[in-house]
């Protein structure tokens, strides 16, 4: 008979297999869930700014969320920065309120795009004046781009692509 196809072992074995992949992925990540440290909410595999107020209606039809901690604060606790700002010359000196202000504001602005590009840690002194470090590559180039076009000095860009990391030396004299 035709039908008893439908039982050999390998459909059978197929379909574990399915099922199994599909436990590990709900396990992974449930939905929605809010970071305790920052209130970004996952849903609909991404994450969403704490600040996202359209974001957060939509939400409010949903099963209370899962607390948790998104991967940018996860690296803040561990402490590995991707990007790094640094931040040198007599300019800054003079400005460093008005320059601060202006990374600051980019961030947000990058944070809309990508909820997980954070800056991690503004360090003054150590061989800068200041260094920031960031969550992603992506951010320090951008705050470099920022401080360029705001302020004018001069800008370069390193990148390690083995390790991930971009590194920005920002000055003007
Ligand atoms: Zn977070």
């Amino acid at each position: 008979m035709p039908g008893k196809r439908k039982y050999t072992n390998a459909t059978f074995t197929k379909r574990v297999d399915h099922e199994a992949g599909r436990h590990h992925t709900l396990r992974a990540m449930s939905e929605p869930a809010v970071c305790k440290d920052c209130g970004a909410v996952y849903a609909k595999r991404r994450w969403t700014a704490a600040n996202s107020v359209l974001e957060n209606k939509r939400q409010k039809h949903l099963r209370p969320p899962q607390m948790t901690v998104c991967p940018a604060c996860q690296q803040k606790r561990t402490g590995e920065p991707r990007g790094f700002v640094y931040l040198d010359g007599a300019f800054f000196y003079a400005h460093h309120e008005e320059v601060e202000q202006l990374l600051r504001n980019e961030s947000e602005r990058a944070a809309e795009d990508n909820p997980l590009a954070r800056i991690m840690e503004w360090k003054r002194g150590d061989g800068h004046k200041l260094t920031v470090n960031t969550t992603t590559e992506h951010l320090a180039q951008r705050l470099g781009h920022a401080l360029e076009k705001a302020f004018g000095g001069s800008a370069h860009y390193d990148f390690s692509h083995e390790n991930k990391l971009a590194r920005v030396n920002w000055q003007r004299g």
